[in-house]
């Protein structure tokens, strides 16, 4: 992409009412716009951000067996008053009537739609076990919208569904979840820690929350210092007594009691010096809640011995557009963001230093066709400002890799290669950072 033939409205200014660092990162970066109190329009290289993160998502959903499919963000509220929860829901919900005077609702979460979709069309144990999943916007009514997409009103979110016949089977549901969510986040470089949590108003037995440590998180996180280290689990786990001990492992490391989080019980357990007491941002949230929306709306299934059975179910969200913001939360510094590899918007910022000059110009366009070759995506600032206006630009929009081209370097055929995240410059031929660059992506 050349810069000049793309939409990148970075401010200069640093938003007055934006708190903490990701906001104000993600405004000045020109990845997102606000239109409304918690609601965003995506620019270009948020979107591009954002579709990266989908992307890994997707992938780790689709490996731990999750099917995709897409449900709309309007829902009827008939749905919700099978299972009570639209008077329960409170003004978060956001209710609307259409013409007919019907009631609808932008949809906040979506286990009623998806237990009236598996209820229309499964019947029998045989199709089980089985998980639905989607990526769609969600609106909550959030009293007090902040923080830019980390507390939005509308955010986009991945929710999962599982169905199963037995507790057995819905808790080996559960564990895959719980095994590809640490995936997920590890291939996002972020360490993601499980806490037990309690349901709220999704309701039922056992759930767990996902945080990242960051001063800015709005939830509390205990636990042992050792969960820190621990490596996220292997690709393709699919034993039960492997999944099992993956969720056991983790969870042992609150306290050794149910009670994993309250503060108190922890700190009699858990060796002052080994005790993590921090902040989070919350990514992810699993729930566990048997048969509560099964029975309530019907949704039975044929039995080995011909009885109609009430599905065993739970539920999975990722925050996805939330996680764009965490991200920035754990990787930025005074000069801007600095992006993992994998969810970056661009690999590499290639920089004209003299649009000018026509050798640099030729040189800058050969290296751009042969990075785009290679399958490395590349932003080109190819415009005619100021060098310094040039580096802090790519420096607050974190690229991993500039790779700086300017006629004196030419001279003596060579370019700058930098390093975002450790500053680090080295100056070497063309060659060689067109293969530097090719090597680093074949390694992500
Ligand atoms: P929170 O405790 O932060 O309000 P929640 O427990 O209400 O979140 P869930 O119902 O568990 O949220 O939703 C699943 C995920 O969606 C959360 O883990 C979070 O990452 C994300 N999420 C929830 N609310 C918002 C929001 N207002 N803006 C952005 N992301 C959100
Ligand atoms: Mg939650």
């Amino acid at each position: 992409m050349k810069l000049s033939r793309y939409f990148l409205p970075t401010l200069k200014e640093t938003p007055s009412d934006a708190q903490i660092a990701s906001h104000r990162l993600m405004l000045r970066a020109g990845l997102i716009r606000q239109s409304a109190a918690g609601i965003y329009t995506w620019l270009p290289l948020g979107l591009r951000v954002l579709k990266n993160i989908e992307t890994i998502v997707r992938e780790e959903q689709g490996k731990a067996g999750a099917v995709e499919l897409l449900m709309p963000t309007l829902q009827s509220a008939d749905l919700w008053r099978e299972s009570g929860r639209y008077d329960d829901y409170g003004a978060e919900m956001l209710r609307i009537k259409d013409r007919g005077d019907r009631d609808l609702l932008y949809g906040p979460t979506n286990e009623e739609l998806i237990t009236d979709i598996f209820r229309g069309s499964v019947k029998s144990y045989k199709d089980l076990p089985l998980n639905l999943y989607h990526i769609q916007w969600k609106f909550r009514d959030e009293i007090r919208p902040r923080f830019g997409v980390m507390r939005g009103r509308e955010f986009l979110m991945k929710d999962a569904y599982s169905f199963d016949l037995d507790r057995e089977g819905a808790r080996r549901a559960y564990n895959k979840m719980f095994a590809a969510y640490l995936r997920t986040f590890d291939r996002m470089g972020l360490k993601a820690i499980p806490m037990a949590a309690d349901t709220g108003p999704i309701g039922g037995d056992m759930s767990h929350e996902f945080l990242i440590l960051a001063e800015t998180g709005e939830s509390e996180v205990f636990c042992h210092r050792t969960l820190l280290d621990l490596p996220a689990p292997p690709d393709g786990l699919d034993y039960d007594s492997d999944l099992s001990a993956i969720v056991d492992e983790r969870t042992a490391l609150y306290a050794a009691t149910d009670e994993m989080h309250d503060q108190s019980a922890f700190e009699a357990q858990v060796a002052e010096a080994d005790r993590i007491s921090a902040r989070g941002i919350e990514v992810g949230h699993i729930f566990f809640f048997g048969t509560k929306y099964s029975e309530a709306m019907g949704a039975t299934v044929q039995g080995p011995e011909g009885k109609l059975i009430p599905v065993e179910m739970g539920s999975y969200g990722i925050g996805v557009s939330r996680l764009a913001g965490a991200l920035i939360e754990a990787n930025h510094d005074k000069d801007g963001i600095i992006w993992p590899a994998s969810v970056a918007p661009f690999d590499v910022g290639l920089v004209n230093l003299k649009p000018g000059d026509a050798a640099t110009s030729a040189k800058c366009d050969d290296l751009y066709e042969q990075l785009k070759t290679a399958g490395i995506e590349v932003l080109c600032d190819d415009t005619d400002e100021r060098a310094g206006a040039k580096f802090s630009r790519m420096d607050l929009i974190g690229l991993p890799h500039q790779l700086i081209v300017g006629p004196r370097g030419l001279e003596k055929n060579t370019v700058e290669l930098k390093d975002r995240r450790t500053g680090e410059r080295q100056e070497l031929s063309p060659e060689a950072a067109i293969n530097f660059l090719t090597s680093q992506k074949e390694r992500a």
